[in-house]
């Protein structure tokens, strides 16, 4: 084993276990099964060195915020684990589409009809099928990725009309509101689209979207430690 390697593995191992118990315990308390809930190790900034010992470890959800960061660690780690599940959990462009495409298996960043078409056409082309899930920007805010939630309905429409494997609705609640409101939200809209997923809650909040009804939870820093800022973060597209 690499020496940077040696080094993440009880750390980051610990951090895994840590988080899958927290997962556990919330969804006892929620009286749901443990087994609905797929905890999406974010592994963003984090170098191939750190993300092998959670592998190692069995895990094999994992989510990316940036295509190009992505294709630089994800191909060769996805050979050696084929069974393993990458999502794309940050903003799609247009022009990276066929590119995500390639790589990820579940993509949680739809928010426009043209990107939904789009994604639609490429999974055609490569002979993909990428499981979607649409963002939601429950906090209206202007700066936020996201289809505000008047207007996901008919997103849902969009996704379906165009053939995309849609499973579910996610959503970043705004960092200074309560969560639990952002949550409730997301799962009233996917409730009545009949929609099954939903991706929410991260390190600080996933106990509490497990409470709400979380299928999906997206946790980075609890698992692999403090991340530098770099600019590469939750709300930059
Ligand atoms: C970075 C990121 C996360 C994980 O955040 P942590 O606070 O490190 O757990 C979750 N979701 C999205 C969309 C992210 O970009």
């Amino acid at each position: 084993m690499p020496a940077e390697e040696a080094e993440c593995e009880p750390r980051v191992a610990a951090g895994l276990a840590a988080v899958q118990a927290a997962i556990a315990e919330a969804a006892r308390v929620a009286g749901r099964e443990t087994a609905e809930i797929t905890l999406v190790a974010v592994t963003k900034t984090h170098p191939a060195a750190a993300i092998r010992p959670a592998l190692q470890a069995g895990h094999r959800s994992f989510g990316e915020n940036r295509v190009q960061e992505a294709e630089g660690k994800w191909p060769e780690l996805k050979a050696a684990y084929p069974d393993m599940v990458l999502h794309l959990i940050g903003p799609l462009q247009r022009n990276k589409v066929r590119r995500a495409v390639r790589l990820f298996d579940v993509i949680e960043s739809i928010d426009r009809a043209d990107l939904a078409q789009a994604v639609a056409q490429a999974a055609e082309a490569e002979g993909r099928r990428p499981a979607v899930f649409i963002q939601v920007n429950t906090g209206e805010e202007p700066q936020k990725a996201g289809v505000f939630p008047d207007a996901t309905d008919a997103l849902v429409e969009a996704c379906r009309a165009c053939g995309l494997n849609l499973q579910g609705l996610m959503c970043i609640p705004p960092v200074d509101e309560e969560p639990s409101l952002h949550f409730a939200l997301l799962r009233e809209i996917a409730r009545r689209n009949g929609l099954k997923g939903l991706s929410m809650g991260m390190s600080g909040d996933f106990p509490v979207a497990i409470q709400f009804g979380a299928t999906h939870v997206r946790v980075g820093t609890a698992i692999f430690g403090y991340r530098p800022p770099t600019g590469n973060d939750v709300d930059r597209s």
